[in-house]
């Protein structure tokens, strides 16, 4: 614990669990002195994320899909009220038709295809354009990518796509609103058993893939990037905007299968 975010007030959207990312990078921002509100999608998880949200002293647990833009007017609506400012926001949202998470990229249909990058990409931008308002210098953007962005990597296909649009719209919303002093990051994360991640097609193998291939031998851990989550969003990285920092136990500078490293 300290105090590295006292004073700060965040809007943390999408945890689904006590597995989830965003989850992470909350608790670990609440251990830092921030105070925080939460999102939901759908009554479901509302049941889930209520008791997470007390545990770290919040009291702000509002729905919001972000396909529906009353949804987001509502949210930040009720953001405005209770706090009449906002220090930082983490997006931590992504979706796709699970069916297309396994087999080919050609095979992507035109409807998956948009719905993917509506949910993926564009909300990033559409939950800045109701963020913006209530910043001030020192603002903070933060959202959640992945290598399959970069790279091919198995099974990710339209989400890679989507997250590639997503790592670029990172640097456009960074260009807009460096000269407001409100800073836009990514974290690439490496995989982790969440919600999301067990409708990609083989995760086990991709699992251990990372383990035994990546120059720390493990996978990384909610509080691992919940730790870059702290940095990115408070002052500690007050000169850094645009950027995709890889937090993936240094897996992304891999070329080849490591000599030691086991069949899976
Ligand atoms: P998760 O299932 O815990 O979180 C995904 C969240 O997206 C859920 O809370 C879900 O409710 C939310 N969501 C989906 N559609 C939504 C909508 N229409 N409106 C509002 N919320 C919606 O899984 P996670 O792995 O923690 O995913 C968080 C982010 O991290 C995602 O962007 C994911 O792509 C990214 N990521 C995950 C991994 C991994 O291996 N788990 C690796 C790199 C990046």
């Amino acid at each position: 614990t300290g105090t590295l975010m006292r004073g700060r007030r965040g809007l943390v959207m999408g945890v689904a669990n006590d597995r989830s990312i965003a989850w992470g990078i909350a608790s670990a921002c609440a251990a830092q002195g921030a105070t925080l509100a939460f999102t939901y999608q759908g009554e479901a998880l509302q049941k889930r994320v209520a008791p997470l949200a007390a545990s770290v002293g919040s009291d702000l647990v509002l729905p919001c899909d972000v396909t529906d833009e009353a949804s987001m007017d509502a949210t930040f609506a009720a953001v405005a009220e209770k706090w009449g400012r906002l220090d930082f926001l983490v997006h931590a949202i992504a979706w796709s038709d699970k069916d297309q998470l396994k087999g080919r990229y050609i095979d992507t249909t035109r409807d998956n295809f948009l719905r993917s990058l509506d949910i993926s990409c564009y909300s990033f931008t559409a939950l800045a354009q109701r963020a913006v308002p209530l910043m001030g210098p020192g603002g903070a953007l933060l959202t959640l990518t992945y290598l399959g962005a970069e790279r091919v990597t198995p099974h990710y296909n339209v989400m890679g796509v989507a997250k590639a649009a997503l790592e670029a719209s990172v640097r456009y919303l960074a260009a807009d609103l460096g000269g407001l002093g409100i800073r836009v990051n990514a974290i690439s994360a490496g995989p982790i058993k969440t919600l999301a991640a067990s409708g990609i097609g083989d995760f086990r193998y991709i699992l251990k893939w990372n383990q035994y291939n990546s120059p720390l031998k493990r996978n990384v851990t909610i509080e691992d990037v919940g730790g870059a989550g702290v940095y990115l969003l408070s002052d500690l990285a007050s000169g850094v905007t645009g950027e995709v920092h890889h937090v993936d136990c240094g897996y992304h500078i891999v070329g080849m299968k490591a000599v030691d490293a086991p069949d899976i």
